[in-house]
């Protein structure tokens, strides 16, 4: 979090070093105040907001080298701390989803109830035909398992029914039996 703290403060700096000679830069500043706004109350902002001004001033930041540099090391900062936040919400938020919907947590292997959980995200990816293709619209499954001490016997769940990551797709629901 600090980390973002500095990027920011750092590329705040960057932009107001051009701002007397650059108007557009003004306009730059005005779209990222939110932005700021947030990560200087220690918040993480949702990734939404860094491709709106990315999308918006793409150019503009590339013009200057020095500029282009600090807002990428803001996105830098950020996805570090987005996934340090994540991470952390597997701890709390997840686990207390699984003491919710799984009363009965006995292993279906060995018969053991202690379990343990990671405290990061995994995925599944689509097959792709061996290939390892990153992108590309290709289906990824963000899981979270819980592991069975003894047996080691692995339950997977949906990061995003846990309320962990938002989904990017629908697939179709099965009819009911
Ligand atoms: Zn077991």
């Amino acid at each position: 979090m600090a980390d973002l703290v500095d990027a920011a403060m750092k590329l705040e700096a960057v932009v107001k070093k051009y701002l007397e000679e650059d108007k557009i830069l003004k306009f730059v500043i005005s779209k990222m105040e939110p932005l700021f706004r947030k990560i200087y109350d220690g918040q993480v902002p949702p990734q939404r907001m860094f491709e709106q001004v990315r999308d918006a001033y793409e150019d503009t930041f590339e013009r200057y080298d020095d500029l282009e540099e600090a807002f990428d090391m803001l996105v830098d900062a950020y996805d570090e701390a987005h996934l340090q936040q994540i991470r952390d919400s597997v701890g709390g938020q997840f686990v207390e989803h699984v003491q919710q919907k799984w009363k009965e947590r006995t292993c279906p292997i060995c018969g053991a109830k202690e379990w343990t959980v990671p405290n990061c995200l995994f995925e599944l990816r689509e097959f792709s035909g061996g290939k390892l293709v990153i992108g590309g619209g290709m289906s990824v499954y963000s899981v979270v398992p819980v592991i069975c001490e003894p047996c080691g016997y692995s339950v997977f769940f949906s990061a995003t029914r846990a309320g962990l990551v938002k989904a990017s797709i629908e697939w179709p629901r099965l009819p009911p039996a």
